[in-house]
């Protein structure tokens, strides 16, 4: 079930090295790309099917091509390695095991816009990883990927880090931008959007780093080569991050469109300990949560998660077994999305820290009935009513909880100060 296109190099020792990379192929698309019309790789990218890997999974190709003809302005590539949203860890991988592999997708993007500065935007907690990044990315100036003349041609492109301060809003694409502009890391209203109107007012492509690691494979070895991997709307592998109680935590490389109970229960090892399932996050904390009838009948792709009323988010899968208590998960959820909020909107700061109240009534023992439809109306009037969507990152799942487990809420109501789990053990 596992493929290895994006990880191919993850188990080789020292596959971070430029030295060890170039052995096993890094860098060795720039021949073909630099002999291509770069109007022919936004094509091949676009045939490819390739979609935006952090989460909205907007088509790669489609994006690069909103960018206005003839401008008179520079042109920016950044690159997203926010990777903030709980559950989500896919992306530290390629910046560990194969950063090489990231700066060829890089040198490809950058060449196929016409792009000669990107920009690295990293979790301010990657440390570890931002070493790690830097490294290849001195190692790839050194060795002539990067600099006046990328591999001997005439196309110069520079990469610059910029590390971030630890804000979840700052993977946020406009957020991002203003914090490498050295402001507050606030979204800004759309439109303009950052492809017309970006980073420093310029035309600015911003996509996610396993996007980018993606275009090497896409470039070498053809779109069709691509598209033999996943479903004819979600092409292509991707890395999915399993956490939670299932045997066998981990990151997987897997086709798009496998059965979720299939590969959790032959690639994850099923549900820990022999127990009951209880739910599925398909794709980061964001994503509305599955029951477990709706785990056996969708599929990991695009489309299936949209049937079912949830989305593919960022591969970040959570398994639930049946000891979670939901009322506590979904107050552990809302403090988050509180915490993180930027404050610039109303409902967004006001209305996550009432929504936050209410859930700790409940474990208070103070809730009441009508306190469950209170916090849906909430849902309903904070959701797509603010500058970005953070604040839909909140309430959607929260809504999804609230409709699939409105027992457990009434069981905390029924019960007092009980723990409706222990309770539904006993
Ligand atoms: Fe900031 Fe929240 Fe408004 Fe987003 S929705 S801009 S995080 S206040």
């Amino acid at each position: 079930m596992e493929v290895k296109i994006l990880s191919a190099k993850f188990d080789i020792e020292d596959s971070h090295r430029l030295e060890v990379a170039k052995k096993h192929g890094a860098y060795g698309t720039l021949e073909k790309l630099f002999a291509m019309d770069p109007a022919d790789v936004i094509e091949e990218v676009k045939n490819s099917g390739l979609r935006g890997r952090g989460g909205a999974g907007f088509p790669a190709g489609v994006k690069w091509g909103f960018l206005p003809k003839d401008l008179d302005k520079p042109i920016y590539l950044a690159v997203n390695s926010d990777e903030s949203e709980p559950a989500t860890f896919k992306d530290r991988y390629i910046l560990v095991r194969d950063p090489h592999m990231m700066i060829e997708g890089i040198i490809i993007c950058c060449y196929a816009i016409g792009s000669h500065d990107s920009y690295i935007y990293i979790r301010g907690e990657y440390t570890s990883q931002l070493k790690i990044l830097q490294e290849a990315i001195d190692e790839a100036y050194e060795a002539g990927y990067l600099g006046e003349q990328v591999a001997g041609h005439d196309f110069r492109l520079d990469v610059t880090v910029h590390r971030g301060a630890g804000a979840y809003v700052c993977g946020e694409e406009t957020a991002l931008l203003e914090s490498i502009e050295g402001k507050k890391g606030q979204p800004r209203s759309k439109p303009p959007f950052p492809a017309v109107v970006g980073l420093y007012d310029c035309p600015t492509i911003i996509n996610n780093v396993q996007s980018i690691a993606s275009l090497p494979f896409i470039i070498e070895k053809g779109a069709e080569a691509y598209r033999a991997y996943g479903t004819e709307k979600s092409a292509g592998t991707h890395l999915f991050g399993i956490s939670g109680h299932v045997e066998k935590p981990g990151m997987y490389e897997l086709p798009l469109g496998l059965p979720l109970m299939e590969v959790l229960n032959e690639v994850a090892g099923g549900v820990w300990k022999g127990r009951q399932l209880k739910g599925v996050i398909p794709g980061g904390s964001s994503t509305p949560v599955l029951t477990p009838e709706e785990a056996h009948t969708v599929t990991l792709d695009y489309e299936s998660m949209a049937e079912h009323k949830t989305m593919f988010g960022s591969g970040g899968i959570v398994v639930l077994d049946e000891t979670v208590d939901i009322v506590k998960l979904v107050e552990n959820l809302i403090a988050f999305y509180h915490h993180e909020s930027c404050g610039q909107c109303t409902p967004c700061r006001e209305g996550l820290g009432w929504m936050l109240k209410i859930i700790r009534k409940f474990i208070a023992g103070d809730g009441r009935e009508d306190d469950i439809e209170l916090l849906l109306e909430l849902c309903d009037n904070i959701e797509m009513k603010t500058v970005c969507v953070l604040s839909a990152a909140c309430t959607m799942p929260v809504r999804s909880y609230l409709e699939k487990f409105r027992h457990e809420f009434e069981s905390y109501i029924n019960s007092s100060n009980s723990d409706p789990v222990q309770s539904q053990a006993e």
